[in-house]
């Protein structure tokens, strides 16, 4: 149940280091807000708020309503939520505990006002036209405090690819998302799976047809076909790697595939 009283659309583009432009749901919009900075190893995050103006430009990308402009005091409590919120999400998807001064920090910014719901359809407004940057960064909090719940904690992981170091939050439903995106990690899982499935095909033909010879002419072939029926039954071990990948990979979850 979030606790944000907003709803802030969440995921967004990413531009890997090879060029390749790939859609990230991350799942929660404090993890969107945690990606404006640097989220650690394999992480695409760059630093994207160098001024008041970036954060304006962030805030006002993803909320709905009118924020009026930052300021450099609302940058710095930016910086420190966000920093905050990324390390949490680091520790919540190793499984470590979290750190009580990021869980501070967390908390002090969800304790103030947070830009509330409004209901369509009445005559006059109520409280602000436009809202403060310190009520952006509450409603952010207040999502990190949903993000970090108990109930959502083990749903906070980091995808399955060795070289990916990308943390979401798992929405769906069976809670058996694997990759950050099914367009960049899963793809590359499904392709090693594929060339893995056809290699380990190729030297069971390949044994096949060396008994097949050693049956036909047992004198002159049975030297061959004993060289290469032995590699021929070691080769369901040899792709390990590929081989876990192979058995995610032949059944993608629908969530996933909708990534
Ligand atoms: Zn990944």
């Amino acid at each position: 149940m979030p606790v944000s009283t907003v709803t802030i659309p969440v995921g967004q583009w990413f531009t890997s280091s090879d060029g390749q432009r790939w859609w990230f749901d991350s799942g929660s919009f404090a993890l969107d807000f945690a990606y404006t900075g640097p989220m650690g190893q394999g992480s695409p995050g760059v630093e994207q708020l160098h001024s008041p103006d970036d954060l304006t430009s962030w805030i006002a990308s993803r909320f709905p309503m009118p924020v009026g402009a930052a300021r450099t005091r609302d940058l710095f409590d930016a910086v420190g939520l966000r920093d905050a919120i990324a390390r949490l999400a680091h520790a919540a998807s190793a499984g470590e505990p979290l750190r009580s001064d990021d869980v501070d920090t967390v908390n002090l910014f969800a304790a103030t006002p947070d830009i509330p719901p409004v209901l369509g359809g009445g005559a006059r407004r109520a409280g602000r036209s436009v809202q403060s940057v310190g009520q952006a960064l509450a409603t952010i909090a207040r999502e990190a405090v949903d993000l970090f719940s108990p109930e959502n904690l083990e749903r906070v992981r980091c995808c399955s690819a060795e070289d990916c170091g990308i943390v979401y939050l798992d929405t769906s439903r069976a809670a058996t998302r694997r990759w950050c995106s099914m367009q960049r990690c899963g793809n590359r899982a499904k392709v090693r799976a594929h060339r893995a499935r056809k290699s380990g095909a190729g030297r069971s033909r390949l044994a096949a047809a060396a008994a097949a010879a050693a049956a036909s002419a047992p004198v002159a072939s049975s030297v061959v076909a004993a060289t290469i029926t032995v590699p021929a039954t070691a080769s369901p071990a040899a792709p390990a790697p590929a081989g876990s990948d192979a058995a995610g990979a032949a059944s993608p979850h629908p969530d996933e595939s909708a990534a």
